[in-house]
């Protein structure tokens, strides 16, 4: 199976695609630059040039990069919208710098707004990002949402998100907010009628990565709470129905568990890798 984590990029860039090597793992994500903050330090050419380097050598694929989360697509305040179309914009050029294959984002908020007028503000201000953010190639990925009723909650709204946007968009799955969100995943059958509900919106292959995560909150609890697997409320059935799964299981899964206690990511990865052996009738 091909599983990866969030890594780090403190002390640099390179680290990141080495600690995955060093869990035995052949994928990754990253932030580029700090999630919580709107600075960004230029990137440094001879630091890119060696994480491109440690990437092929490594035999990393894909490389994910993660968006900010200041970031909000959808939000009514001119000034936090134009901000986060301009970060948008320069996290996509700084993912194509890095010769990333995928970069995931939350689609963002708008407290009380209607949904469907939320949409419409979303695609509005993803084309600008992308037309500031230049002539890339890179995909980009919407990720669903915790919360059923806001934008990116079901599918249908992510569907919608990657169609109108373009053939460069698709899906990233997390499968602690589609459980909060009230897809039950916890058995084949379960995870079926999910993955049914995609296609039926979005059409086949829209997924492109599983952010592999059990669940603290119970199902349609609305909690973004990532719990390591097979401790939350999808459990050992629930992650080896998902990693098993015929539409999945050749993806690549990174985990966003908590990294405490020491080591947790190592239990992590071994934890999913037995899932995957796991005989299921
Ligand atoms: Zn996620
Ligand atoms: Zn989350």
């Amino acid at each position: 199976m091909n599983i990866g984590i969030h890594a780090s990029i403190a002390g640099g860039f390179v680290n990141a695609p080495l600690e995955a090597a060093g869990l035995g793992c052949s994928t990754f994500q990253i932030f580029s630059k700090s999630p919580r903050s709107w600075e960004a330090v230029p990137l440094a050419p001879e630091a890119v040039e060696i994480f491109k380097k440690t990437v092929i050598s490594k035999k990393m694929y894909p490389v994910v990069v993660h968006t900010s989360y200041l970031i909000n697509l959808a939000s009514q305040n001119a000034v936090l919208l134009e901000r986060s179309i301009n970060t948008f914009a320069l996290e996509i050029k700084r993912a194509e710098e890095l010769g990333a294959d995928f970069i995931t984002t939350h689609v963002g908020s708008c407290g009380t707004c209607n949904k469907k007028e939320a949409l419409a503000a979303i695609l509005a201000a993803v084309k600008r990002a992308l037309r500031l953010s230049g002539t890339g190639k890179i995909m980009i990925l919407f990720e669903n949402s915790a919360k059923r009723d806001t934008p990116g909650g079901v599918f249908k709204d992510l569907a919608f998100l990657a169609k109108e946007s373009g053939k460069r968009f698709g899906i990233t799955l997390d499968t602690c907010h589609a459980f909060a969100a009230g897809y039950d995943l916890r058995n084949k059958k379960a995870c079926d009628d999910c993955l049914l509900e995609v296609e039926a919106e979005a059409g086949t292959g829209r997924i492109k990565i599983v952010h592999l995560n059990d669940s603290k909150g119970d199902l349609l609890s609305g909690l973004d709470r990532h719990e390591h697997l097979g401790q939350g409320k999808l459990g050992l059935e629930g992650i080896t129905a998902i990693i098993k799964h015929p539409k999945l299981n050749e993806l690549a899964f990174i985990l966003e568990t908590p990294k405490e206690p020491e080591g947790a990511d190592a239990g992590n990865i071994a934890f999913a890798r037995a899932a995957g052996k796991r005989k299921v009738s």
